[in-house]
């Protein structure tokens, strides 16, 4: 390690976050944690006395966040990395799942991480250095049936991301989405909202699919430790790419997405082209 960094990382209860949180402390950073209950904050200033900093926050109550990161900023100490990681996945096919659970799943994973980015951007400008990582998804560059309001959001954060990256460049800013495949962490099981099922005309198509994945929740091929070693590997990178994927399930499958979306470009070329002049 290079030397010292203070991360704030959103969600380090489990998943991704505490793994995250664990590797960087155990490299000697520092790390301020937002969770959303009393227990979780103990069990996670307990991974590092001094230097783990649990923080209460809903990255939903929108209001609060700027308080926080002004307090962080004076109490712990200027945040060198802003890690948006809360997020969940809403699960259910689009006809039956009702708007308020699009509203939620955006206000969690797409307006939390834009409210965290836009409260942290003045200090890391004024200091003309930082580096935000959004973690997406392969979600984000891949689709499948009864994930829409969830690849939706990751779609959405992977463009903000990209934006601001071009946006803050100038300013010595690095902005990183983090795009993983599928991962052995609480994603699938206790943090899932699962739309109930009502339209029998959608059972053939989706109940496999939910099937599947109750099924593989905690067997999934990546290790989020791996993940947590990868992500302190581009924190160190010298130039972090604006894109980046984990695991070989993410690899190959968002390759086939690419190569898929060149194909049908070419094959309706010729109608795209015809609406010049
Ligand atoms: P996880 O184990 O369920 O962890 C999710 C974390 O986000 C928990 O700490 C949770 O806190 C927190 N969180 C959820 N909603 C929140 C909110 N409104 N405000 C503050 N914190 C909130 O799952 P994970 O896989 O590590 O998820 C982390 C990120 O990775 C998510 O953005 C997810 O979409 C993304 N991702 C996961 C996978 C995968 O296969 N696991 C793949 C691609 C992307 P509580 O304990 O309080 O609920």
């Amino acid at each position: 390690m290079a030397f010292s960094k203070t991360l704030l990382i959103t969600g380090v209860s489990s998943g991704f976050g505490r793994a995250l949180a664990e590797q960087a402390l155990a490299d000697g950073h520092r790390v301020v944690g937002t969770v959303r209950g009393a227990e979780a904050k103990r069990a996670f200033e307990a991974l590092g006395a001094g230097r783990a900093f649990g923080r209460l926050l809903d990255v939903t109550d929108f209001e609060a966040i700027e308080g926080v990161i002004a307090e962080v900023e004076e109490r712990v100490g200027e945040i060198d990395v802003l890690v948006n990681n809360a997020g969940y996945g809403q699960e259910g096919v689009l006809e039956e799942s009702p708007l308020e659970a699009m509203r939620r799943q955006f206000d969690v994973n797409v307006f939390g991480a834009v409210a965290m980015t836009r409260a942290v951007l003045p200090y890391m400008r004024r200091r003309r250095r930082g580096h935000i990582l959004n973690i997406t998804s392969m979600g984000g560059y891949i689709t499948m049936p009864g994930i829409a309001y969830y690849c939706g959001s990751k779609f959405a954060l992977e463009g903000i991301s990209e934006v601001l990256g071009k946006e803050v460049a100038a300013f010595g800013i690095f902005v990183t989405a983090v795009a993983p495949g599928s991962f052995r962490t609480d994603w699938a099981g206790r943090s899932m909202v699962r739309t109930p099922r009502s339209i029998a005309d959608y059972d053939a198509l989706f109940d496999p699919i939910r099937e599947a994945r109750e099924a593989k929740s905690g067997q999934q091929l990546g290790d989020p430790v791996k993940a947590a070693r990868a992500m302190l590997t581009l924190i160190d990178s010298e130039a972090p790419p604006a894109h980046l994927l984990l695991g070989s399930d993410a690899l190959g499958l968002v390759r086939d997405k690419l190569a898929a979306l060149a194909a049908e470009i070419d094959h309706w070329e010729a109608l795209s082209q015809s609406t010049d002049g």
